[in-house]
């Protein structure tokens, strides 16, 4: 009889997003002449750069003709992105990287989800909380995380609270972690390490032969100066991190999906002989295992990201979403409320008033303010008492969503 991963069972039934999209549902059933606006679901809503969108209109073409025809590309990504990437992303901060170092995929959640597979079950984890959840829940599927706790922790994962006392920089975990998930700039709060910061970590990882998984998706947003946009920028990182990178948010390619992983040669584990085998090796042996590459039209799409055109257009997206989180910091600071995050990041992480728990002042909002936000909590325990705003909207949408807020306070 075949049988199923049970650890899969022990997954909480239903997920954050959902249970905000049933809440919305029946709002809208109960109301429905009231227009809500959504900043919730981190997902863009500017269209792709024209770059883009010309050099896949040209690479539709070439697939159309026997001569310039492409089949399947490299499990690891063509290298015209692959040294695109390594030219404009991190040569000019002083990274060097071999092509075989980078792996074009099909955006960070997978390989985020995925990296697990090349580590063994026994491994102890560390996450900040609040955490894009991917992280958590892949290690529950892995047999990692143990049991969850009443207090919505899981047994055997270390958290390592990010809060308004610790001005959301973690401590160290109190208990030895292999494996170190960081996510800066973060999703959800929105606040950033500074390089001094970063060097805690990587300091760490050395002493105890950890490994972190560094998730940069939300790079392109940095525009502070000592904010590192690499965790490679860190003397030493090359032989403790791997780092992920998206094209999502960057070139709003949240449905046409791409992205990287960097994992240089110096980065090893032990073996079950005591051996140190190269996480490289067996990530690109589990790759062309289990992965057939991202798409020519896609590698091409992201490639002209890094055109001179390409490159303006990226901005001016970034920019303007930037200036929506400057509005609604504005915004929420206007109306007396506490606000974190939105300076290298699209992400708001509101303090809830006095008296309210994350779903309480969800609940509030939609129903005084009809804004669609997202229960901090729904991130971890320490996202209790805050609600996540994102800047992904509309201009009109956010200037809107901020004078409700403010009529409603
Ligand atoms: N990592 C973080 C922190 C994210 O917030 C997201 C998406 O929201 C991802 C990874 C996944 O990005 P992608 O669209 O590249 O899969």
């Amino acid at each position: 009889m075949a049988q199923i991963n049970n650890n899969f069972l022990k997954l909480p039934g239903s997920y954050l997003f959902s249970d905000i999209a049933k809440k919305v549902n029946s709002f809208k059933a109960e109301n429905p002449g009231i227009d809500l606006i959504r900043l919730g679901i981190g997902d863009v809503t500017r269209p792709l750069p024209e770059a883009c969108i010309e050099a896949m209109h040209r690479a539709a073409d070439e697939l159309a003709s026997s001569a310039s025809f492409h089949g399947y590309g490299p499990e690891q990504g063509y290298d015209f992105l692959i040294e695109a990437i390594i030219k404009n992303d991190f040569e000019p901060r002083g990274i060097k990287l071999s092509n075989h170092e980078v792996f074009i995929n099909d955006g960070a959640k997978s390989d985020t989800g995925n990296i697990g597979d090349i580590f063994s079950r026994d491994n102890k984890i560390a996450v900040t909380d609040p955490i894009y959840p991917v992280y958590i829940d892949s290690n529950v599927m892995a047999g990692r995380a143990g049991e969850l706790g009443i207090d919505g922790c899981w047994s055997d994962i270390t958290y390592m609270p990010c809060n308004e006392e610790n001005g959301f920089v973690p401590s160290l975990p109190s208990r030895h972690a292999d494996i170190i998930y960081l996510c800066y700039p973060n999703n959800p709060t929105g606040t950033t390490l500074t390089r001094e910061e970063l060097k805690v970590w990587v300091d760490y990882a050395l002493k105890n032969g950890s490994i972190i998984f560094f998730d940069a998706a939300y790079e392109a947003f940095i525009r502070e100066d000592n904010v590192p946009h690499s965790i490679y920028e860190i003397e030493g990182a090359r032989h403790c991190a791997i780092e992920f990178r998206s094209f999502s948010k960057t070139a709003g390619f949240t449905g046409v999906r791409c992205g990287y992983t960097v994992i240089p040669d110096e980065v090893t584990a032990t073996a079950a002989d005591g051996s140190k085998v190269q996480l490289n090796k067996l990530w690109l042996r589990r790759q062309c295992t289990k992965f057939n590459g991202t798409s020519y039209i896609t590698q091409r799409a992201a490639e002209a990201i890094y055109s001179p055109e390409g490159k303006e257009q990226v901005k001016a997206n970034i920019d303007y979403y930037l200036e929506n989180a400057r509005i609604m910091r504005e915004g929420l600071k206007k109306s007396g409320m506490t606000v974190y995050g939105g300076v290298n990041s699209p992400y708001l992480w509101l303090k809830t008033p006095e008296g309210y728990g994350s779903w309480n002042f969800f609940d509030t909002l939609l129903e005084k303010a009809n804004v669609v936000g997202t229960p901090g909590v729904g991130f971890g325990p320490s996202g209790e008492g805050f609600l996540r705003l994102t800047a992904f909207g509309k201009r009109e949408d956010c200037i809107e969503a901020m004078r409700r807020i403010e009529k409603y306070i």
